[in-house]
């Protein structure tokens, strides 16, 4: 899966100026409005893909256009339509904080989605109601396909996304039983899990939920729910590594690359190309070099020096989250809790 910066300023919006959100800080140092991705650049970028065999097979399976917010993006009908020369699963991610129908922004969303490009949006309880509730009816009537990203900073807040979402699809048509379903199953168990540990840690909340899906398909609709826990960015850009659901534990993240695949990447605004979904938070500093400026053989030679690198770091991480040392830098640059 490759995700792409399509536009920089979605959280340049004063309501969702959220520090939580993971693209607060690498965008902070971005001026409000005045990055757009540009169709010629994203030709580029396509051409180039092409080159290259690891990266033409993620782009096969799925590119996420992302931001900041791309339907903010006046050519964004033109990229999407770039990037689908790539693949089918050309997805936009998109916060449907929009003001009406009118919108220019929703008439992007809706050409796109009128040629088969799927919008998936975050839940944002403080615009559910007047904002994103009227559009995402018209969504269900666009697209047979959703999946609904929550970001989440405690479990009763996950539980009250979860049931924001239940009274919507109730007043929808009979066709989504099935999606009321699964959240009927994630609700009891969140509902449960308050109730018998209301303070629970992380490895309490993924036993208790394990083997719950996350996603249905039916004949004629796909579902799929992504919870995201809410992490803290500070002022000079570290992001906690103690996800804010359990301010206890300590997020690792299981690197792919030590295990010999690249699942997913990441291309920011500049063309510069971070492993795994780091747009700039987690300062991962093995990168993978620029899909704009560099030739192929520039870029798979960075890979291979990166993935060394990656090896090697996360050897030390293990070594020094075993030796009391967890947190510490490895000269390798990559986020110490990356394992
Ligand atoms: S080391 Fe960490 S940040 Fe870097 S690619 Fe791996 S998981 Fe991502």
């Amino acid at each position: 899966m490759i995700n792409i910066f399509a536009e920089a300023n979605c959280n340049r919006y004063v309501r969702d100026e959220c520090q939580y959100c993971h693209v607060y800080e690498p965008l902070m140092q971005i001026p409000k409005s005045d990055w757009h991705l540009m169709p010629e650049h994203a030709q580029i970028m396509v051409d180039k893909i092409l080159q290259m065999e690891v990266f033409r097979e993620l782009a096969k399976r799925e590119i996420n256009l992302t931001g900041g917010e791309p339907s903010q993006n006046p050519h964004i009908v033109e990229i999407f339509k770039i990037f689908r020369k790539l693949t089918p699963n050309v997805r936009i991610h998109t916060n449907l904080d929009i003001s009406s129908a009118a919108s220019p922004r929703w008439q992007r969303l809706v050409e796109i989605m009128k040629m088969l490009g799927r919008v998936d949006f975050t839940l944002y309880p403080t615009v559910w109601e007047s904002r994103q509730k009227p559009l995402l009816k018209e969504i269900l009537g666009l697209q047979d396909e959703l999946i609904v990203n929550m970001i989440f900073e405690k479990v009763p807040d996950l539980l009250s996304q979860i049931e924001i979402l239940i009274s919507f699809f109730e007043e929808q048509e009979k066709k989504f039983e099935s999606v009321l379903s699964l959240l009927g199953t994630y609700r009891t168990k969140l509902e449960n899990l308050i109730g018998e540990n209301p303070e629970c840690d992380e490895e309490a909340f993924l036993k208790h939920m394990e083997g719950t899906d996350n996603y249905i398909c039916t004949d004629n609709f796909t579902f799929g729910l992504n919870m995201i826990p809410g992490f803290y960015v500070d002022k000079n850009g570290e992001r906690a590594m103690n996800a804010q659901p359990f301010p206890k534990d300590i997020n690792f993240l299981e690197c792919t690359i030590p295990r010999g695949t690249i699942e997913i990447i990441t291309v920011q605004q500049t063309g510069e190309i971070t492993p795994c979904c780091d747009v700039g938070n987690l300062k991962c500093q093995p990168k993978f070099g620029n899909l704009l400026n560099d030739s192929p053989d520039e870029i798979m030679s960075q890979v291979e020096v990166s993935r060394k690198k990656m090896v090697s770091g996360a050897l030390k991480n293990h070594q020094n989250i075993n030796s009391g040392k967890a947190g510490e830098w490895v000269e390798e640059g990559i986020p110490p809790y990356c394992v």
